[in-house]
Parts: C-alpha cells; structure tokens; sequence
C-alpha cells in the first residue's frame, strides 16, 4: 500500500537525540535498593551491568538503534534521599564530576543532566550555575520530591532562579512518594512504575501550577517523561474544573496553558502511537522529544517506535532532534 511506503517505512535515517539515558556509580548504588523491588533478580542484574557501562553495551546499542546523542542522568533516586545534606552535596558534586569526565572520553555521542542535592537548596542551585557553566551540562534531572518536600515550596526557589537564569531545562523524574498512598495499598505492583510513578509525578507538577511556580518563574522549561505522565490526555478537564474548585492561589492562566508554555515531554518508557497523537494535537510536535529511559527500555523498540510512528517527517524530525537540539542548545 502506498500509504505503508509513505508512512509506515521512512526512507531515511533521522538523527535521534535520546534524553532520558540513566546510569549509575558505586556511591550512589544503596540509595537505588528501594527502587529494585519488584523487579526480578535477572532483569535487575542486567540493568546493573548497563547502568555502569559507558563505553561499550551502551554504545552498542546506541549504534544498533540508530541513536546519535545520549543525555546522561543518574538514576532514580540518587543523592534525594541522602538523610544528610553534607553528604549529599559531596556525592552530587561528585557524580557530576565523574559524569563530565565520561562525556570527555564521548563528546560527541553523551550529554549531561546535573544530579543536585536538592536537600540544600542553595547548594543545589550553585552546583546546578556549576555544572552548567563549568561542565556543560544540559541542565538538571530532579527526582521527584526530597524527603516529602516538592518543588513548589519556596525553599526550592532558588534552584529554579537558577534554571531561568541559566535557560536550563529541569527534568521531573519520578521516584517512590515518601509515604504509600492508601489507594495503592497491598498491591506492591501498583507502587512504582507501573502505576504510581505516574500519579506521584504528574500530581508534583499539578503542584507546581496551582502554587504559582510557573507564574513566579515564567521562563523555565520543565521537560516530563513517559508521555507527559499522562497529562496531554488530561488538559480540557482541568481547565473546566478548576473554575468551580477553591483556588489556593490566584493564577495568571488557565492550568492547561502552562502545560502547554512550561512543559515539554519525552516518549521515554512509551512507545505506543495513541497517546504520541495525543500528545501532539494536545501540545503540538514542538513540545515532544524522543528518549528511550535505557536501561529500563529497549533502544531498537524505541527508535522503532518513533521510525514508524504515523506521523509527518517534520514532526518526526522535530520529536527525533530538533527539539532537543533548541531546548538544550546542542545544535
Ligand atoms: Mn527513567
């Protein structure tokens, strides 16, 4: 069929920019033992292995899935959960360092995401001018809430004073809420990433929005994983309601619309076409960036994904690498 020829077989290959790439070091490894239940000693051992490597598996399947650009980002939760905020602020610094020196040894093929220790926040918006600045990173990847604090509390201000004056994009990862919600009690699969994550995430930036982060910090661009964690599918409904709930706070815009200024997403962990066009009439093909959330996701069915995907070449182009290429100033 002509339109299989058209739609379903690009003809050429697009330069793909991966931005939800994570990995790990021994000193961050305990802080991950929460996030490893559930998942089978196997799959757990061969994620280890990937998260480690930066010179050979990773690549590898980087070039058999046709990715140009990994963005790197420690994984999930990282420094966060550090009860001490010394420690915290050491290790950080730390990871970042070892993350610029492995970009050093790959320049062309990896990026960075600073890891911030988000305990002090003061620290954290220094070791972000730093990281940036100094090591050329891309801005920073946040995992969720810090000890049950989120990002709208003002404390947090600094660190996103920073990121508008840097023009850096804050990435919003998810991580385990502090305390289980009730709902997903005694169904240990509903906790994390099938589920939760989703809830936990998309209900910290629903925080950020009706407590006037946005309004306060109009520049700053939050980038979402997973399809935007599920709120393109959600933009109408919020706006309708939100004009008959008690407001905390008087906003300048509707909900929707900072959705639609503030927050781009990435495909990571998704690679299905319903919610992508979704996503794209909801937010428009320039907010829509393609990643893979390696190790935890397969490369080839991402790019797969995204190669097939019904869409135009230019949004295709667009969600491949040229998004990537303005939001964190590669190109
Ligand atoms: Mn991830």
């Amino acid at each position: 069929m002509e339109f299989n020829r058209v739609f379903i077989q690009p003809q050429k290959k697009i330069k793909k920019i991966a931005l939800e790439e994570h990995f790990l070091t021994q000193a961050l490894a305990p802080y991950s033992a929460n996030s490893e239940q559930g998942v089978t000693p196997e799959a757990m051992e061969d994620f280890k292995k990937r998260l480690a490597d930066f010179d050979g598996l990773r690549l590898e399947e980087m070039d058999k899935a046709g990715i140009d650009i990994s963005v790197l980002s420690a994984t999930t939760p990282g420094v966060q959960v550090e009860p001490n905020a010394i420690v915290a602020v050491r290790k950080a610094k730390e990871t970042n360092d070892f993350l610029a020196k492995t970009i050093q040894r790959h320049p062309t093929r990896y990026a960075g995401f600073a890891h911030l220790p988000m305990q002090d926040p003061a620290a954290a918006a220094s070791e972000l001018e730093r990281a940036v600045q100094q090591l050329g990173f891309k801005g920073a990847l946040i995992n969720g809430h810090t000890n049950g604090e989120y990002l709208d509390d003002e404390k947090f201000f600094p660190v996103w004073e920073q990121a508008q004056n840097l023009d850096v994009p804050i990435y919003l990862h998810p991580a385990n809420p502090k305390v289980e919600p009730v709902v997903l009690s005694g169904y240990p699969e509903l906790a994390g990433p099938m589920w939760g994550w989703q809830t936990e995430t998309s209900s910290h930036v629903m925080r950020l929005i009706v407590g006037g982060v946005f309004d306060r910090f109009p520049k700053t661009t939050v980038i979402l994983g997973h399809m935007g964690e599920g709120l393109p599918f959600d933009l109408w409904r919020l706006d309708s309601r939100y004009v008959i709930v008690p407001h905390s706070k008087a906003l300048a815009k509707q909900p929707s619309q900072y959705i639609r200024d503030n927050i781009v997403i990435t495909t990571s962990g998704v690679d299905s076409f319903p919610p992508l066009l979704c996503s794209i009439l909801a937010l428009g093909s320039e907010r829509i960036l393609f990643s893979v959330d390696y190790p935890y996701e397969s490369s080839q069915e991402a790019a797969d994904f995204i190669n097939k995907a019904p869409i135009s070449e230019t949004d295709r182009e667009r969600i491949c690498f040229r998004n990537a290429e303005r939001i964190l100033k590669l190109a």
